[in-house]
């Protein structure tokens, strides 16, 4: 049913940078043999699935829907889908992406812009787009992404699914390529809190090829889910409304405050005075650390190669075509806040901003269990609004972005509809390993 709606619909929205049929009747095929000799099936077991194209599948084209890895084929498996496959998950396809991850709305993939389902001339949100299209319009049940500074939650929001960044280093990274290792967390796409919560279940876990991997026990996620929120503390976020903030989406986010306070919570004002600093700690710190990770790529060891005569300009052709303007910008951006005279000035801030920040959160969770705000400031933009505005498009992620620089576990719930009929998402961010709680205000709430 997965591979007949993908076929139906993806050639409109191009979720699906690659379907993988196949393999996917053949994982298939497994479950229902074990199936028919009784023997144990595993957690997402013979449940569809789909995988943003920056985790490395072996055997199975990785891009990252860039030009400089066409035709790059991993010689290994990511931890999470092989834990995925342990599970007995059927991978359909690998998702679009911003190239390397690097933006809001899929437009910079390096291959075709995705759609998102509720409005065609619309983007999904990013970086993760393909991914949130793709549960949005069923073509997969549960879908893997990525998220750096939002590239789960935002488009979750855009496309009116449920999308979650678990704490930094509960999910391994190893077999996700790099883009400012830092900040990224690999997370889980849903219709449901509870289908995430199994999925983070399958994928969470210690792995000794991860050096950030924590090595904490994890819990039963659907443990946690509770119908009502009796005693929980909420802390509502004051710094994110305000400017820039549409009023349908402000509406969408105190109704749904108002609906938490129904099922039990107190609600509390919360100030994070350098919530709004966090946009511009991030457009250094992860370029910066962009900027060495995708020095890899160069025309060696993967993908691209442009021949030359001599080994210079075969780096630099091969970088000059391989990469897309935004990769470029990011890399140049970058390399010059590391560079000697100006690492001090922008580098150095910028992860003292990052300290900041992560103690104004540290502060609000002495006084409450889970903080809320809008996941994104906007629903879905029009295709190619923002594409010549860079800066106005980097705003997209003004309330995911705290979430990475402070490393905590954050969510993304639907909660409503604007004028147009386009999805509202409401950010839930909880403290350090606090999955159950958001996972408990999600469910509850939704
Ligand atoms: N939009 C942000 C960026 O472009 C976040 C991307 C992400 O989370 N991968 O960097």
């Amino acid at each position: 049913a997965s591979l007949a709606r993908i076929e139906a619909v993806d050639d409109r929205l191009k979720s699906f940078l690659q379907v993988t049929a196949p393999q996917a009747i053949a994982q298939a095929e497994q479950v229902d043999a074990k199936i028919a000799a009784g023997e144990p099936i595993g957690l997402l077991a013979g449940i569809p699935i789909g995988i943003k194209d920056n985790l490395c599948t072996k055997g199975i084209v990785t891009t990252c829907a860039s030009k400089i890895l066409q035709g790059f084929v991993p010689p290994y498996e990511s931890t999470v889908t092989e834990k995925l496959q342990k599970a007995g998950a059927v991978m359909v396809g690998k998702t679009n992406l911003d190239e390397f991850a690097m933006g809001s709305s899929t437009e910079n993939s390096g291959y075709q812009v995705t759609a998102n389902p509720w409005d065609l001339t619309r983007v999904p949100g990013g970086s993760s787009g393909g991914s949130a299209a793709a549960v949005a319009a069923d073509e997969c049940l549960i879908a893997l992404g990525s998220d750096t500074g939002g590239s789960i939650r935002q488009p979750a929001s855009l496309c009116g699914v449920v999308g979650m960044k678990p704490t930094y280093g509960l999910v391994s990274r190893f077999g996700l390529v790099a883009y400012a290792s830092s900040l990224d967390q690999i997370g889980p796409f849903a219709r449901r809190v509870e289908d995430a919560a199994i999925l983070l279940q399958a994928i969470a876990g210690h792995d000794s090829r991860d050096s950030t991997s924590l090595d904490v026990p994890i819990p039963d996620y659907t443990q946690a889910l509770k119908p009502d929120l009796k005693g929980v503390k909420v802390g509502v976020i004051m710094d994110a409304f305000g400017d820039g903030l549409d009023d349908s989406v402000n509406q969408a986010v105190q109704a749904a405050i108002a609906k938490l306070q129904e099922l039990g919570a107190s609600i509390e004002e919360i100030n994070c005075p350098r919530f709004r600093s966090g946009i511009a700690a991030y457009y250094v710190i992860a370029p910066s650390e962009a900027s060495a990770n995708l020095a890899r790529y160069d025309a060696v060891r993967y993908g691209l190669r442009t021949e030359a005569d001599n080994l210079m300009d075969m780096y630099t052709h091969t970088r000059a075509k391989g990469f897309g303007a935004e990769v470029k910008r990011r890399i140049m951006l970058g390399t010059y806040a590391l560079s000697a005279g100006y690492y001090d000035a922008y580098y150095l801030k910028a992860q003292k901003v990052r300290t900041l920040i992560k103690q104004d959160f540290d502060q609000a969770f002495t006084k409450v269990d889970v903080l809320v705000c809008p996941t994104a400031p906007t629903t879905a933009f029009k295709a190619g609004e923002k594409t010549d505005d860079p800066l106005s498009m980097y705003l997209s992620d003004l309330m995911t972005i705290p979430v990475n620089l402070a490393g905590l576990p954050a969510m993304s719930v639907p909660c409503g509809f604007d004028d147009n009929n386009l999805p509202i998402g409401l950010q839930l961010v909880g403290n350090v390993l606090g999955e159950e709680m958001l996972f408990r205000v999600g469910y509850a709430y939704e």
